[in-house]
């Protein structure tokens, strides 16, 4: 058989959430679907807001099908690039241009793209667990190498100290996740400087680039008026790779961009590379439509006051219990901690209550399942017994 082995193993073993996913469908075809609690999948469960299907039907009905429909140039519609360029430095107070936009089939094409244009063989990038597992998928993809940076116990947050010591001449970038996903964990400006200053004395010391790649589907999610600090205020060397997906629930529809800091070195040679990454991959000219919707909508959010009630319902009632939860300031996603066993034997148990949990063996964290809330309110209000019951289980 002349295929590639590597591809072959990714599309034959399918991701500890799909399991997930996959069982708590058969179960709900077995018991009922209300008598199942799934909590495996990252799908947003806000629906857009009805701006978006307002300007879809309005450009259906009133732009030219073959335009609307058509392909734009490849890194995206030029008027579409000003805008999000535009609304960039309005709300960043920054000062970029089209020339800084690559339009996107959403993060996960925004993160090969860059990676693909930056990186060679042998070279290494760093990730901070726990993070996205598709992250060592894209790096190796780029023929490089993924390593990974520890935790702080307990917050979860970047341990600077074990950051610097995976710095080396081989390091090329770093990928920082803020709101994160599994965590919901939103770093303070603090640790954001202390990345910062690590990766300008390295890259001084070392005479080579390192660049810092912010992955942000998660930017429009956060609660309680929280700041996330935005990356070029920090870094130079730096790029946004942001997504739609769910700061507007559009995650089918694939759309979402790269942004270059305008004072990275040699910026314009390095837009000319995520070209080529983009052509070389074939993600060019990002979905027309949306595209479009996008431009005409580039403030408008999804209500994320669904997501934080449900955050405090969960949260407080699973404390309550004498579960042990990081406490989740974005996203939608909380980490909660095993009793004493490892995540696949607890997420193992917790089935014999009907609660779909994921393990995070996979975003390289051990101890811990992820429960995406991104769900029904009242489904998770159902659920809470059952957690009472996994807890009571766990204390006999
Ligand atoms: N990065 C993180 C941290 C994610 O959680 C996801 C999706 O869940 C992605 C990237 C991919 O996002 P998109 O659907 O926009 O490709």
């Amino acid at each position: 058989m002349n295929i590639n082995k590597q591809t072959l193993e990714l599309g034959v073993k399918p991701s500890c959430i799909r399991n997930v996913f996959s069982y708590a469908k058969q179960r709900a075809l077995e018991i009922g679907e209300e008598n199942v609690f799934d909590y495996s999948l990252g799908n947003p469960s806000v629906a857009p807001p009805d701006e978006i299907n307002q300007t879809v039907k309005e450009l259906l009905d009133k732009e030219s099908s073959v335009l609307i429909h058509g392909y734009t140039m490849s890194p995206g519609d030029m008027n579409v690039r000003k805008i999000v360029a535009e609304n960039i430095n309005e709300r960043f107070n920054q000062n970029l241009t089209f020339k800084n936009i690559y339009m996107t089939c959403g993060a996960a094409a925004s993160l090969t793209i860059t990676l693909k244009a930056i990186l060679n063989a042998g070279e290494e990038v760093i990730a901070f667990a726990p993070f996205f597992p598709e992250y060592s998928v894209f790096t190796e993809n780029a023929g490089a190498k993924l390593v990974v940076s520890e935790p702080e116990e307990g917050t979860l947050y970047v341990d600077l100290k074990d950051f610097e010591s995976r710095i080396n001449k081989n390091t090329r970038a770093v990928i920082i996740n803020s709101p994160n996903n599994p965590s919901g964990v939103v770093y303070p400006e603090y640790i954001i400087k202390g990345v910062c200053e690590i990766l300008n004395k390295k890259q001084k010391e070392y005479g080579e680039t390192i660049y810092l790649i912010c992955d942000e589907p998660y930017r429009e999610l956060v609660y309680d008026d929280l700041k996330v600090p935005y990356i070029m205020d920090y870094y130079d060397n730096s790029f946004v790779c942001y997504s739609f997906s769910k700061a507007l629930s559009l995650p089918g529809e694939r759309i979402g961009y790269i942004a270059t800091n305008p004072k990275m070195d040699y910026v314009d040679e390095v837009f000319f590379s995520i070209c080529g990454a983009g052509r070389s991959l074939g993600y060019v000219c990002a979905p027309s439509l949306f595209q479009q919707v996008i431009a005409k909508n580039i403030n408008v959010k999804v209500d994320v006051n669904v997501y934080k009630e449900n955050r405090d319902i969960l949260y407080n009632a699973l404390l309550s219990y004498g579960y042990t939860c990081v406490h989740p300031d974005g996203a939608f996603y909380l980490l909660v901690k095993t009793f004493g066993d490892t995540a696949i034997e607890f997420c193992e148990t917790a089935k014999k209550f009907e609660l779909m949990l994921v393990p995070c063996d996979d975003f390289c964290l051990d101890g811990y399942v992820r429960l995406a809330y991104c769900c029904d309110k009242q489904k998770i209000i159902n659920s809470l017994p059952a957690f009472e019951k996994l807890a009571k289980y766990y204390k006999k």
